[in-house]
């Protein structure tokens, strides 16, 4: 395989050089200003080229995407007709599992209110809140991260639902689906969680509407994209009272400018895009068996559907 990578991060390059020298040393890396002719490529590892930038490459068998949001490179009208994959890993889901479950533990255990307390020189404990059995905890977005966090939520004895576009079945997971799926989880949610990819459908899914249809005193956690939730209808559910907190790894415009109300609200936190990152060397085994599995004409994993948008 010859790989071109295509990506302005700093130092990147020689990052993946390394990593694939130490995992697979049969496999050239270049990047795109290196002297190798852009018909030597078969493979290209792609963080939002400029747009019609890949039709340079007449060769390319498979484009596998850095990043998990494949929204910018589906929107490029002149991408290739080359399948377009995403690369995922153990290790990926990890880091998405601890911080989901950091989120929903600082609401079910209410370290949220004891920041608050110490803030205000209280030392107080009111009791035992609800158990985990007692908590309904719901996911949207059934992916590779959604499933996984919904599985370890499980595992740690919540009331677990998941909701994806289409019927999916998970062990010990109330799985719902489609819009009506959505409406009929929301009323008995404590605390949501969205992993959806951005699409036309997700685009501002979290609004007024669907945080009136929570109950009192429910959470919103979102690592999606931040695009999928309507800020200003956020604050003022918990300005109101509605929403007992928010947590966003993803929020639009990322970051926010300095000064936007939301940087000092006292019931949310926000993380900088930092929930799951691919490591580079964990990406490798998918990189290679889906690079196999194209030369053998075999059914690709993680394949991006572009006319579904994710
Ligand atoms: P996948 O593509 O594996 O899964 C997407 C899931 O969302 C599927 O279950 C899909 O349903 C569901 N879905 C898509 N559209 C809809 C819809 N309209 N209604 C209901 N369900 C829908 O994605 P991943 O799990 O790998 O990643 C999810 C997202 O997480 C990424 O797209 C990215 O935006 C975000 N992300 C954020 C990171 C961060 O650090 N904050 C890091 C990595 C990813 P179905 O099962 O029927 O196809």
């Amino acid at each position: 395989m010859r790989l071109l990578l295509l990506s302005s991060a700093p130092g990147i390059l020689q990052e993946w050089r390394a990593a694939v020298a130490r995992a697979a040393p049969g496999i050239e890396v270049h990047g795109p200003d290196e002297e190798v002719p852009a018909a030597a490529f078969d493979a290209a590892l792609v963080f939002a080229p400029p747009r019609g930038r890949l039709r340079r490459y007449p060769n390319l068998k498979i484009i596998f995407s850095l990043g998990a949001g494949v929204e910018q490179l589906i929107a490029d009208p002149e991408f290739p007709d080359v399948p377009l994959v995403r690369l995922m890993s153990a290790a990926k889901q990890r880091l998405m599992n601890q911080w989901v479950l950091y989120a929903v533990l600082r609401f079910h255990r209410g370290f949220d209110r004891f920041e608050e307390l110490q803030r205000a020189g209280r030392w107080e404990w009111q009791g035992s809140g609800p158990g985990a059995a007692e908590r309904c905890v719901s996911v949207l977005g059934l992916g590779d991260l959604g499933r996984a966090s919904a599985e370890l939520l499980r595992d740690q004895g919540f009331q677990v639902r998941g909701w994806s576009r289409s019927p999916r079945s998970i062990d010990g997971v109330h799985c719902l689906h489609g819009p009506a799926g959505l409406q009929q989880l929301l009323p008995d949610t404590d605390i949501l969680v969205c992993l959806l990819p951005l699409t036309a459908a997700t685009r501002g899914l979290l609004n007024a509407e669907l945080f009136a249809r929570l109950p009192r005193g429910a959470a919103v956690v979102n690592a999606g994209r931040g695009q999928q939730l309507v800020l200003e209808d956020l604050r003022a559910a918990l300005d109101s009272g509605h929403l007992r907190g928010a947590m966003l790894d993803v929020t639009d415009p990322e970051p926010l400018p300095p000064g936007h109300p939301l940087w000092q609200h006292p019931h949310l936190v926000i993380t900088p895009h930092m929930a799951s990152y691919m490591p580079h060397e964990s990406a490798i085994p998918s990189l290679l068996d889906n690079y196999q599995r194209v030369l053998e004409g075999r059914e690709l994993l993680h394949l991006v559907d572009r006319a579904r948008g994710y």
